[in-house]
This record gives C-alpha cells, sequence and structure tokens, in this order.
C-alpha cells in the first residue's frame, strides 16, 4: 500500500488530503493513501527519515519546512536548489530521499497563456516569491519585484533574476501577489501599493492567497475585467505535479480541483 502525505506544522488545515485522495479513488488507485502529517521543526528531519520504512513513497512539504526539506535530500533538482526550498520529497527503496519544488512549474501550469516575454510585476520577497520569480525568469518573462522589506526583494533578485522596483509599475501583462496580506482577512488595498481600482493595467492577476471564496485582490480584478487565477488553481497545479510525480499516472485536473474546492467529486 503506497503512502503519500503532506508535513507541516501546523497543517491541519490542509487541502491536500482531500485533493490526493479524490485523485486516486477517481483513477481506481484503491491502495494508495494520503495522510496528514503534523510535524514540529525539532521532529521533522528524524521524522522523514522514518517515512520510507513506513512505506511511504513520497510526501509534499509545507510551511514551515521547506527549507529543511531541501537540506536533508540526498539529492535535489537544480530548480529546487536555486529556489532554496522544496516542497516535494521522493522516497526511493533504498530511503534515499529525492527533493524537487513544484511551486514552481504549478505556477506556470496555472497561467492562461506562456509568460515567455512578458512583462511580470511580483508583489512580495519571501519564500513563495522566490519559486514564483524563478519561475517566471525562467519561462523568458522580464519580472518586476516589489517588497515591503526592499533589502529581502534585492536578495532575491541577486541570488535568483529579475530586478527590484520602488513601487509597482502601473501596468504589466501579469501580476502576481505572494506576500501573505489577505490570509487572515486583511485589506490588500490598504497593505500594498495598489489602489481597489487601479488594477486596469494589468489583464491577468494570480493571488497565491486562497480562503473560502474570492479574495479581495482576485473580485477587484475580475472586476476590472482582468482574467484571474485563485490560490487554489496554483495549490491543485503543484498538486498534480506531485502526484503525478508518485503515481506515474497524469492527474485527473477537474477532480483534484474540485476536491480542493470542497466540491463533490464524480467519485465520492
Ligand atoms: P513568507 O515567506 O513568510 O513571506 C511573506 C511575505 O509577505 C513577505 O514578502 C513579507 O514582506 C510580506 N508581508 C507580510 N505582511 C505584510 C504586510 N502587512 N504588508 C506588506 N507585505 C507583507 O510567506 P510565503 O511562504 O511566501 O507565503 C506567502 C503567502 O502565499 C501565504 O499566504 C501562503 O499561504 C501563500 N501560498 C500559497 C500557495 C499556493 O499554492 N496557493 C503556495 C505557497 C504560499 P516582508 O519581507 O517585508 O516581511
Amino acid at each position: 500500500m503506497p503512502i503519500c502525505g503532506v508535513l507541516g506544522w501546523p497543517v491541519r488545515h490542509s487541502r491536500s488530503p482531500a485533493m490526493h485522495a479524490a485523485g486516486y479513488a477517481a483513477l481506481g488507485l484503491d491502495d494508495w493513501r494520503y495522510q496528514l502529517l503534523p510535524v514540529p521543526p525539532e521532529l521533522f528531519e528524524e521524522t522523514v527519515r522514518g517515512l520510507p520504512g513506513a512505506g511511504f513513497a513520497g510526501a509534499n512539504v509545507t510551511i514551515p519546512h521547506k527549507e529543511a526539506a531541501l537540506a536533508l535530500a540526498d539529492e535535489a533538482t537544480d530548480a529546487a536548489r536555486a529556489i532554496g526550498a522544496a516542497n516535494t520529497l521522493t522516497f526511493a527503496p533504498d530511503g534515499r530521499i529525492h527533493a524537487e519544488n513544484t511551486d514552481a512549474p504549478g505556477l506556470i501550469d496555472a497561467l492562461p497563456f506562456d509568460p515567455a516575454g512578458c512583462t511580470a510585476v511580483v508583489l512580495g520577497a519571501g519564500g513563495s516569491a522566490r519559486a514564483v520569480v524563478w519561475a517566471l525568469v525562467q519561462a523568458g518573462a522580464d519580472v518586476q519585484v516589489w517588497n515591503r522589506t526592499a533589502e529581502r526583494a534585492q536578495r532575491l533578485c541577486a541570488e535568483i533574476g529579475g530586478r527590484v522596483v520602488p513601487a509597482p509599475p502601473a501596468a504589466a501583462d501579469l501580476l502576481v501577489h505572494t506576500t501573505s496580506v489577505g490570509l487572515n482577512g486583511e485589506d490588500p488595498f490598504k497593505a500594498l501599493p495598489l489602489a481597489v481600482d487601479g488594477l486596469d493595467g494589468y489583464p491577468c492577476l494570480v493571488d497565491l492567497v486562497y480562503g473560502n471564496g474570492p479574495t479581495a485582490l482576485v473580485s477587484a480584478a475580475r472586476n476590472a475585467g482582468a482574467t484571474a487565477v485563485d490560490g487554489l488553481e496554483v495549490l491543485v497545479r503543484q498538486g498534480a505535479r506531485s502526484f503525478e510525480r508518485w503515481t506515474g499516472h497524469a492527474a485527473p485536473l477537474d477532480v483534484l480541483r474540485a476536491a480542493a474546492r470542497g466540491e463533490p467529486t464524480a467519485a465520492a
């Protein structure tokens, strides 16, 4: 019975178990299981090293363990090393641990267009911004980065690419919001240098933050006539990449999407 799971602290609100379990059911992978793995930082390495022997095929990794996951891996993709974080671990039969980062290709998968040659503005310079900037730079976009703490943005751009801007420009092909503003109901138009009626210059917005229902940024972008991709779609796309890595099957995207959104799935 192959088992996968998601390592985090806290992790009880993760939508990954519902998403992966629905995918297994839809494909008839009846002996596959996906578990929540709540693990505090001080037990992370010991726990992960025990997973292959306990029958685990792989694990997703979320806050606050993504850097630690990369550090303990025996091998890692160039992308994970460049980003400095891993969100997907795969365990070989001999116990070796392989680390990769599916947040980066997941972001590209979620976009409604190929970002090559487009202009992109990234708000934020934290962990998720590193994956987003890396993905967009590698895909050939011209990336500008704004962050509340400018030094952090400078460090990110020096290591990964893109250039720091003192304020977001009025227009770009793509705006990606990666700060944690909005996660606890904060008003993004108070915390960020954006006006609620100032999104007309962005035909496409991605908001990594998600909750129940559209965020204020997603609603404002849609009101301005833009295409808005929400954080759940990005979550689904990174999860689909992990699913494919472990099972060897193409992920049933509509099933994962419905499960992540708490909607009934055909298999449920
Ligand atoms: P992080 O590493 O802690 O970075 C937080 C970022 O938010 C920093 O740029 C920080 O700026 C900024 N920030 C925090 N409070 C702010 C405020 N009041 N005003 C302006 N900027 C503020 O977090 P993360 O891991 O990148 O995650 C960020 C968000 O993305 C979270 O909401 C997370 O849930 C979401 N996320 C979603 C997905 C998905 O699949 N949809 C994946 C990963 C993350 P400073 O540097 O100035 O502190």
